[in-house]
């Protein structure tokens, strides 16, 4: 869609020239976009102060992209380097899919990474946020992981979510500035308003790393992503997984190789190479880890060309539960925005609502590994 006139202004407003919003225009970096007859821009780019995900809806209600949390590699010199002095929370950092959320005209929106007003997570969100903290905080955003194995958006949710989906928060934000509130701040309104917030594991200064390895391994073991470490004032923020999660990860992209960057894939090695460097493992430790990655890697993949040759099409599968059928259908509308190829496979009747199963299709890996079965040569 072109970005009509009345949003250029507004675009003008926030810092943009007129040159800079017709080269976003025209090479898709902001896209004017509808959902239940709101109107809003995303910004598929980062231009000047606005990052790539922010949503203009009007000139009151700009909605910041989230910002990347820089990631640390090496534990212990990490958090020297980041935190000189002074204390840090540490949180978990929940597997799941980014969401914003505010209130617009009396609705609960929420809102994708990228920037889109998602159907489904508009639907659940009132679950999980009462409207009285925006009637208390209208200027407010509330930004959280949401997160389970009925997500859809991702395969696998953290392993406590035993069913359906829960919003974890784990940031508070100004409309517009996209400030953070500090974490006191921030973890009060939580208990004050009954909101799920991602489990704190406590306060931890440079000098607490062995501690910090302790919480590392056990969250590694319950099969849980990794922390996020934050100063009390949110203006220090750094990220560390578990080498459970860079071997899962690479577990689920191995299924659907070819549709991944390589980096996906040497990102992740990379990490668990320098966490076995920093932590000394050898022996039986590293051969279980070596064996790990190993089967992570080709197990599914071996799969994915079995699949193939038995004439499947490479897919992933996802349930959801929404409250109205029209919501299903949303999102395939969404999905065919983001250029994904979804195919409906079951809709079921269930209790305040419809469990959808859903496929969602690779055929670019698909066509690729039935080209290399087929015997072509490069
Ligand atoms: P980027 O590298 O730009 O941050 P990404 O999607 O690769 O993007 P991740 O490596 O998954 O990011 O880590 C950042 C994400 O972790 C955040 O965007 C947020 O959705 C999620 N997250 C989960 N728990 C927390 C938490 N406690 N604090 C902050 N972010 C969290």
């Amino acid at each position: 869609e072109v970005v009509s006139s009345v949003y250029k202004e507004i675009l003008v407003k926030l810092g943009l020239t007129e040159d800079r919003i017709e080269t976003l225009e025209m090479k898709g970096g902001i896209i004017e976009d509808e959902f239940d007859g709101i109107r809003y821009v995303r910004f598929k780019d980062s231009a000047g102060k606005l990052r790539r995900g922010t949503v203009v809806i009007d000139e009151e209600y700009v909605i910041p992209g989230f910002p990347h949390i820089k990631r640390i590699i090496n534990l212990r010199s990490g958090i020297r380097r980041i935190f000189k002095r002074g204390e840090f929370y540490v949180e978990e950092k929940v597997d799941g899919y980014n969401v914003r959320v505010v209130m617009y005209k009396g609705k609960m929106l929420g809102i994708t990474r990228g920037g889109f007003i998602c159907p489904f997570t508009t639907e659940r969100i009132p679950d999980f946020v009462p409207q009285e903290f925006f009637k208390d905080n209208p200027n407010l955003i509330l930004v959280g992981e949401m997160a389970g194995p009925e997500s859809p958006y991702l395969v696998e949710g953290p392993p406590y979510v035993k069913e359906d989906i829960q919003f974890f928060l784990f940031d508070v934000q100004e409309i517009k500035t996209g400030r953070s509130l500090p974490v006191e701040e921030r973890l009060k309104i939580a208990e004050e308003y009954g909101i799920n917030h991602v489990e704190v594991f406590g306060k931890y200064t440079k000098d607490d790393v062995d501690e910090l390895y302790q919480l590392i391994e056990r969250l590694s073991k319950e099969g849980r992503e990794g922390i996020i470490m934050k100063s009390p004032d949110m203006k220090k923020i750094v990220k560390y997984v578990t080498p459970y999660a860079n071997i899962n990860d690479i577990k689920i992209g191995a299924r659907v190789f070819y549709e991944l960057p390589p980096g996906y894939f040497t990102s992740r090695i990379s990490r668990l190479a320098f966490y076995l460097a920093e932590k000394r493992i050898k022996g039986e430790e590293f051969e279980r880890v070596a064996k790990e990655l190993g089967s992570a890697l080709l197990q599914p993949f071996v799969e994915s060309i079995f699949d193939v040759e038995q004439e499947e099409d490479i897919h992933e599968l996802f349930k959801v539960r929404v409250k109205r059928i029209e919501t299903a259908y949303k999102m395939v509308t969404h999905f065919e925005k983001l250029g994904l190829k979804i195919e409906i496979v079951d809709i079921e009747e269930i209790k305040d609502g419809w469990r959808i199963t859903f496929k969602r299709l690779y055929p670019d890996a698909t066509n690729e590994i039935r080209e290399l079965i087929g015997g072509k040569a490069f």
